[in-house]
Parts: C-alpha cells; structure tokens; sequence
C-alpha cells in the first residue's frame, strides 16, 4: 500500500500514522526525502486498511491501495462485467437501451409507450411506481398501483422493467415486478437502502448523486458489492453546476472515462435528468455513448405537457428512434453491440 502524507506533518499525526501501520501488520519505509511518500508492505491488505488510513488526520491520499482492493475496482488485466437485466446487457463490449417515462401514471399509456420504445430498440422500460421529489407536495407516484402497472405491462408488452426504489422496507415488494432496481440519485448515499436492495438479487441500477464525487459513487456501488450482489451497473445522470440557467444538472462526461478504467462494472448515462431539456437529449446522449457508456436511460412521453413529472425533458418516440440509430452507429464504429430486445419475445 502507498500513501502520500500531508507536507510537514506534526510528530504526533506521523505517530499515529506509523501506529496504524504497526498495529494491521505493516512495515513502513519512506521513498522520499521529504517523507511524504510511504510505502507499507508486509501484511494482507484488506479494503478496512484503506479506510483506516484515509480516516487519519495525517494521511493526504492513499495513492495505491495494493492488495486492499475495493471490490468496484478493476484488477489489472480483468475483464468488464457484462451485467443482463430482461433483454438488456450493459458492459463487456454490449450496450443497451433503456426507455419510458419519468413515472408510471395511467396502465394504457404505459403500455403504448412500452410497445414503442420496445419497437426502436429498447430492451427495458424505465418508470418510477415511487418518485423521489424535491418537494413533498410534487406528484410522489403511484406506489404499489405503479407496481401493478408495471406487472401488466411486463407481461403483455414483454419487455423487462427498471424501476426505483427508495425505502427499503419497500424493497421485497419492487423486486417482484422490477427486473433491475433502480437507485436514484437522492438515495445514494443511503446505506440501510444499499444493503437491502443489494441483498435482494436484482441487478442494480445506481444513479450518481447530483453532488457526489466520483469516489463517493463508487463507494455506494461498494456497499451494493458488499452483499455478494455484482450486477452492479453505474449511471452518470449528471451533478449540480452553477449555471442551472441552460442545463438542469451538468453531464459529467469526465467521470463516464473514468469510471470505464477505475472499475469492470457498466456505466449508463442518463441524458434526460442531465439536460433537463428535451432539444439537448440526443446530443448528450451522443456524448455519453462517445464517453464510452455501455447503455442510456432516456425518459419518453407521446404528451410531455401532460407528465405530472420531468415532462420539459421527455423526448417523442420519433426523437427516440433518432437517438437508437446514433447510438448503434457510435456503437459500431468501436465494435460494440448495441443489444435489441429479444427475438423470443418479439412476437409478444
Ligand atoms: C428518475 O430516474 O426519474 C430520477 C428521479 O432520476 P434521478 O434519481 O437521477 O434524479
Ligand atoms: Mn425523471
């Protein structure tokens, strides 16, 4: 394990660095003149160590983690993870589309909008049976009737359904219906949630929060980890910027590279909540694609005007159709499969 100390450290912060150290097992030598840089050897390092370390006041970084490797992180020369979820795969050279509305409001609609965004590639159906809304007095979704919806359209469109669930005493019952559960970006950081829905045998779908870092993204996704579940797939959806003016959250299309080389597991890009604008959809969508995401999540609605919930942002089915066909062709120029729903259910 390598750690870089903070410049000029106080005696007392290096001792209890270097106590640390003794007490897991470890010999330290120092690599630079300036002791700054300390290389410890010696013992199994495990993911707590890391943890230790980064909780002391003394230690500025862990640069190498060695052995102590989180469970997200990618060994040397692994492969990605392919994670399926219905008829989607995301990662190891697979992308996926996912499609629908921001929430599940009335069963018709629902099943129009899945037969269609199933039509031009998608091979889940998103929806919210439980909306996360800033305010409490927003429409909060359907609950366990969006449930039964989502039930009905699964099995009469057959198309595999992501859903969000957000309390975990809820979690049993969304993974009945739910092909993958979906964790929203308000709820990352909820470890009782984490564990539950990690223990649910689901894949997972885990949104970024709008102000979380990358590490502390894939911190949750280690909390998921954690419970043996490693269908893990993680979506950028875009953080808070300063200029809410244009765009309603800012794509942070960085973290989408990075993610692809930090960790074997799929990244999606959600260019809907990143925009916040229906018009800036299919772009963004290009540059998440481009990033290197291994699938999109974008909200649909024949009537934006008349979704109780992101309707500013909902694109038509026509604009869909548009944003499958950039994505199969930005996909082929890499010699990545964009995956297509199922022959076995196209008769569905
Ligand atoms: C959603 O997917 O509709 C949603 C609420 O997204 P987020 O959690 O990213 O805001
Ligand atoms: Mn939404």
């Amino acid at each position: 394990m390598l750690l870089r100390l903070k410049k000029g450290l106080p005696p007392l912060q290096l001792d209890a660095v270097l106590t640390e150290a003794r007490g897991l097992g470890y010999d330290h030598r120092f690599l630079d003149e300036g002791r700054t840089l300390l290389e410890l050897s010696g013992a199994e390092g495990r993911p707590e160590h890391r943890s230790r370390f980064e909780d002391l006041v003394g230690v500025a970084a862990v640069l190498d983690a060695g052995d102590a490797r989180e469970r997200h992180e990618r060994a040397p020369g692994a492969p990605e993870r392919a994670v399926r979820a219905g008829d989607a795969v995301f990662g190891a050279g697979a992308a996926s589309l996912v499609a629908g509305p921001c929430a599940v409001e009335d069963a018709d609609r629902v099943i129009d909008i899945a037969r269609r965004v199933r039509a031009q590639g998608a091979t889940l159906l998103r929806g919210g049976a439980y909306k996360p809304r800033t305010s409490p007095y927003s429409f909060q979704g359907l609950g366990r009737e969006g449930l039964e919806i989502l039930a009905r359209v699964r099995a009469e469109v057959g198309i595999g359904v992501v859903t969000e669930v957000m309390d975990p005493r809820e979690v049993e019952a969304v993974a009945e219906v739910a092909d993958m559960l979906q964790i929203g970006a308000r709820s990352m950081a909820s470890s009782p949630l984490l564990l539950e829905v990690g223990k649910a045998g689901k894949p997972v779908l885990l949104k970024r929060g709008f102000g979380a870092t990358v590490r502390e993204f894939l911190l949750a996704a280690e909390y998921l980890l954690s419970t043996g579940n490693e269908d893990v797939v993680l979506c950028e959806r875009g953080v808070r910027g300063f200029d809410t003016g244009v765009t309603r959250n800012l794509l942070d299309v960085g973290a989408v590279a990075h993610l692809k080389r930090a960790t074997h597991l799929p990244v999606v890009v959600d260019p809907s909540h990143a925009a916040g604008r229906a018009d800036l959809v299919r772009p963004l969508a290009r540059a998440g694609v481009t990033a290197g995401a291994d699938g999109l999540i974008v909200e649909v609605h024949p009537r934006p005007a008349e979704a109780h919930s992101d309707g500013a942002q909902a694109i038509s089915v026509d604009e869909l159709a548009l944003v499958a066909s950039d994505m199969r062709a930005l996909l082929e120029l890499e010699d990545r499969a964009f995956v297509t729903p199922g022959l076995e259910r196209a008769s569905a």
